[in-house]
This record gives C-alpha cells, structure tokens and sequence, in this order.
C-alpha cells in the first residue's frame, strides 16, 4: 500500500509522503498500537508535536515496527514541532532534545515552528505540557515572551544535519500556522530552505493566496484539519459543532458517489491532487485505510473548483481563543 501513496520532493531535498498519519488527540494509551498499527497497514509518515503529549509512545509503536521488521528508520518520515514556550535558542534545543529522547528514533525527518507565538518559558519539570497555560489547574493563560521568530528560525537551522554540523539530528526544517508576510521575513535570512508550511486547509478554508505563496516560493504545503470541523467537535468548539458535516455536503456527496469513493477520500483527495500532503488522525483501522488509499482515483478540475467554492475563510483551529490573534 505504501508504494501507492505519491510523494512530494522538499526543498532539502528529502522526500515527503503526501499521506500521513497525525497524531494529535490519539490517547497516550493507545498511541503505540495505533502508530504500529497505521505503519503495518501502509502509512510512512507520522505528525507528530511535543504539544500532543504522545511522543513517547508513538516512537515505541515506530520501534516496534522496525524491529519487526516492517519498516526501517529511512522507510519512515517523522515530524515533530517545537511548542510556543520554547522558542529561545537554548530552549527550543532543550526541548528538541527531550522530544527526540521521547520519540527514541534518531532523528527527525521534519521539525516545525508550531505556531508564531512566543510565549514565556515554563521549567519542563514544572509543567512538562503547558499548551497555552501557566499552570496543571489552566487558570491562567501565559504571557507572550520577547523573542523574534529570526532567533527561533536559526536555532532550527542549527539542528539541521549538514557535513559542516554533523551533531544536527534534524533533516528538514519548516513552520506551521504561519501567514504570507511572516513567511517572506523568513525567506529574508533562512540559510536554510523553509521546507514545509501546514497550515489548517479545508474546503471551508481553503487559503488559496497563502498556498500559492508557499508553492511559488518551493515549500511543500500541509493542510491539516481535512475534514473541517470533524476534529473540533469533540472539543465543543461552537463554529465546529453548528457547521454541517463536510462529509454531508451535497457537492461533497455526489462527488464521492460519481468516483465510488468515501466523502473523506474526496476531501483528501481534494488536497493531494494540487500537491498539498494531508495528515488525517483516525482511532480505526478501517477509516485508516480508507484514507491511505485516498489518492487513486483523480478529481476534474471542475470538481476541485466546485470543492474549492465552499469556502467560507472558517477556521476552527485559532489561539484567538486564548488571546493570541494570530490571523487577525
Ligand atoms: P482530521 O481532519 O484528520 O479529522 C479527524 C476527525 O475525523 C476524527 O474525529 C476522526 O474520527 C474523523 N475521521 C478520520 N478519518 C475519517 C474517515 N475516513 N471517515 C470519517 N471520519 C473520519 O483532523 P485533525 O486531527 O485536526 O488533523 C489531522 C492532524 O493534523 C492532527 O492529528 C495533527 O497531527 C495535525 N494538526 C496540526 C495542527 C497544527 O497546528 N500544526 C493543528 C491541528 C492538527
């Protein structure tokens, strides 16, 4: 199954499947055999963040398949992100360190900005996972810290792996919930190429001006989030819980019956067909696979133009909820 999911050549010249598994939300109990399970049914790629509180767990599912012998290390692409609270240069190594530590693997295939927020730093033995908060009890919401993307920009490009930096244990580096400018200031002093940009893409918010800023400018796109507001639900998140269903949209619907596909393939698919890689997050094995096989069949560009104008600019995944806002 895994020599039928396309890939997408990076800047770094390292190679991305454009199907992955992500790992946000999948309970630390289950996130080994799930991690192990998505690998044997196929997927390459596993998202993954310090923020989701699985990494150690999702690296022993990776390890248990490798030494089973499904896959090796070089088979897999692994990401994981660095979290707000650590974006000072000796933070941002600190809590790679740990992360890789968690994950037991090496390396990491990709490593992210998480978002454009800088907040104040947390002792890791203090609150090990803040998210957006100070404190266990989320009574008080953490204060921005004075750092410039610039100063985390090249504490990433100095993890990075080259013959000059042969301790870097980091082969692409890349940013996520970024927008256009911030992106250009980036490409203003990165040494390094801006690999990868994910962003939250759906056909609700479907960011076509900041795709088309990443892509000219040779970063591979990550749309996260494909089935809308399917993953927000669960959160209660009010504009999740009162928008209908992608999966029941009628344009959705007759798409997927035409191809003989599932609603959620047709989403994917959306995505991959203009290059975009998708990382959809499932606890069953049946929906894994569904979603794996997502890229062979191909949409009209007919079809992609009548998913493309369901497009609301609704955005489900936004730190305006703490304060923080980022896409204002
Ligand atoms: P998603 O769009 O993958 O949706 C997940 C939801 O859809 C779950 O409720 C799941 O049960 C359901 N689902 C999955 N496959 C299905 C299928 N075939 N049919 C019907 N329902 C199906 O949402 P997500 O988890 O928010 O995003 C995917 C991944 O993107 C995350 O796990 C994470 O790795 C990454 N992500 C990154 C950021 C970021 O800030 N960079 C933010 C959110 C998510």
């Amino acid at each position: 199954m895994a020599d039928q999911v396309p890939s997408h050549k990076l800047a770094s010249g390292y190679t991305m499947p454009l199907i992955g598994f992500g790992i946000w939300k999948v309970p630390r109990e289950t996130c080994a055999e799930q991690v192990y399970n998505a690998i044997k049914l196929g997927y390459r790629q596993i998202d993954g963040a310090w923020d989701y509180q699985n990494s150690k767990e999702a690296g022993e599912g990776v390890r248990r398949a490798i030494s089973e012998g499904i896959v090796k290390r070089e088979d897999l692409f692994i990401t994981s992100k660095l979290w707000n609270n650590y974006h000072k240069r000796e933070h941002a190594f600190e809590m790679a360190k740990l992360e890789l530590e968690a994950w037991g693997i090496g390396y990491f295939d990709l490593f992210l900005i998480h978002f454009p927020i800088s907040l104040e730093f947390i002792p890791f033995d203090q609150l090990r996972w803040p998210c957006f908060w100070t404190d266990k009890e989320q009574t008080k919401v953490t204060p921005l810290a004075k750092v410039p993307i610039s100063e985390t920009w090249k504490a990433l490009e100095d993890m990075v792996q080259t013959p000059e930096n042969p301790d870097g244990f980091v082969r692409s580096i890349g940013v996520s919930n970024f927008h256009s400018q911030l992106i250009y200031d980036v490409l203003s002093y990165a040494k390094i190429p801006v690999s990868v940009l994910q962003i939250e893409h759906h056909p609700y918010l479907t960011q076509l001006g900041l795709i088309k800023v990443a892509q000219e400018n040779n970063i591979a796109v990550t749309g996260y989030s494909s089935f809308g507001p399917q993953s927000f639900i669960e959160l209660n998140n009010k504009d999740a819980v009162s928008a209908k269903p992608l999966f029941e949209v009628d344009v959705v619907k007759s798409i997927a019956e035409k191809h003989g596909k599932t609603p959620s393939q047709v989403l994917l698919r959306w995505s991959t067909q203009r290059n975009i890689t998708v990382i959809p997050k499932s606890n069953n094995v049946d929906r894994l696979k569904q979603n794996l096989e997502s890229a062979t069949f191909n949409l009209s560009d007919e079809e992609i133009k009548q998913i493309s104008a369901l497009n609301q600019g609704l955005r489900f995944n936004d730190p305006d909820s703490f304060g923080f806002r980022i896409f204002a």
